[in-house]
């Protein structure tokens, strides 16, 4: 195994100083923090938008002093509003410390109101993936849970839905999830609490590039969250030219890793997997991509996602016709495959194409 001192993820990301976020905090937090009311009814105000008033908690004044005094509450302001054509909304968000990050808001077509959020985990990347504009900008920092949440709570305020039932959360944003894992746990606990946004697990998902010891982690936590994994090549020689964390981590111990996760009924794997025009998009990479995935190919999704094009990479998109065929080639060898056209690509809002922030 390599050496992974000298690896930017084997170190724990900057982290952000001053006071915690408010949607940090849970109940036992505030009454440790000495709340002057009841801890049960400020967590709920402060977690529950659809009782908020004018965009902001209903709290009272001596609460709001208070808590003022010992965290910050404020949200990420959204600054920037990109609408797409296909309904999809991208925004950046400016946190405390005048750094930016980005999240998606994409509505269902359909007549069910559900809309998904994609959601930043970071700010920057450290994992160094050479398709990606968020690794090329690098880690700057961490997000805090509460900064994680509160992206949340921005979009719902600004652009609904109203109620946490109606929302699909999914991590692919900037950032590694996993590299941020302690966060983003809390975050998730603080989500799916019943007296907050009460969110279902199922409706939360987890997108890695395949840090195993996160992974490994991850497994272990409840609420466990569903997990996507980010594929993209068949060799480890390809995937380690591409994605630095596979020379620690190869694809046969990522493998491995999926089947310690003990999958529970009802669970699926998500595995995505960026066509890059002449990179690892031929036959040869569609039958050693179905043989990777073995018993897990019929049932888990596979989604395909055309290279969104960036000034930061040299990748280019293959033609819609090799998608097609690769696709092709998969589904002939009992592969469940979904074309992900990425929603936003007109506003550079798809994956991988989110702007640098600050
Ligand atoms: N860091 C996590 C989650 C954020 S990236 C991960 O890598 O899984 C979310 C998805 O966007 C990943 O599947 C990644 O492979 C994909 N992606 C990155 N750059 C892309 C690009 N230029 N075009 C299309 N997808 C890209
Ligand atoms: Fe980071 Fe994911 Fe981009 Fe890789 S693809 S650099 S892990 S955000």
């Amino acid at each position: 195994m390599t050496d992974t001192r000298a690896i930017p993820w084997d170190r724990p990301a900057p982290e952000q100083e001053g006071p915690p976020s408010a949607w940090s905090l849970f109940q036992e937090d505030l009454e440790a923090l000495g709340c002057p009311g009841s801890a049960q009814e400020t967590f709920k105000r402060l977690h529950r938008p659809w009782t908020w008033k004018d965009g902001a908690p209903d709290l009272g004044s001596s609460i709001r002093r208070w808590l003022e005094s010992v965290a910050d509450l404020r949200l990420p302001a959204i600054v920037e509003r990109q609408p797409s054509l296909d309904g999809s909304t991208k925004l950046a968000l400016e946190l405390a410390d005048g750094r930016r990050i980005e999240a998606v808001h994409m509505p269902r077509k359909v007549r069910n109101p559900r809309v998904t959020y994609c959601l930043s985990s970071q700010v920057g990347c450290a994992m160094g993936c050479t398709f990606c504009a968020t690794g090329s900008m690098g880690i700057l920092r961490n997000l805090q849970a509460g900064e994680i949440l509160g992206q949340v709570l921005a979009l719902m305020v600004e652009l609904g839905p109203d109620r946490g039932h109606e929302l699909t959360l999914v991590f692919m944003g900037m950032g590694e999830p996993l590299h941020n894992l302690d966060h983003l746990h809390r975050a998730i606990r603080l989500m799916c609490h019943p007296a907050g946004l009460g969110l279902g697990k199922g409706r939360i998902t987890v997108s890695t590039s395949g840090l195993v010891g996160g992974i490994e982690k991850l497994s272990k936590l409840e609420p466990r969250p569903l997990l996507a994994l980010s594929l993209n090549a068949t060799t480890d020689e390809a995937r380690s030219r591409t994605m630095p964390v596979n020379r620690v981590w190869n694809l046969a111990r990522l493998r491995q890793a999926l089947d310690d996760w003990g999958l529970k009924r009802g669970e699926k794997f998500c595995f995505e997997y960026v066509l890059l025009a002449g990179e690892n998009d031929t036959e040869a990479d569609a039958v050693r991509l179905a043989n990777w995935l073995g018993d897990l190919r019929h049932a888990h999704n596979l989604n395909l996602i055309p290279m969104n094009e960036h000034g930061a990479s040299d990748f280019r998109q293959p033609t819609d016709d090799r998608v097609q065929q690769f696709s092709d080639w998969l589904r002939a060898r009992g592969c469940f495959v979904t074309v992900r056209h990425s929603r936003g690509s007109d506003v550079q809002g798809a994956c991988g194409q989110l702007a640098k922030g600050k």
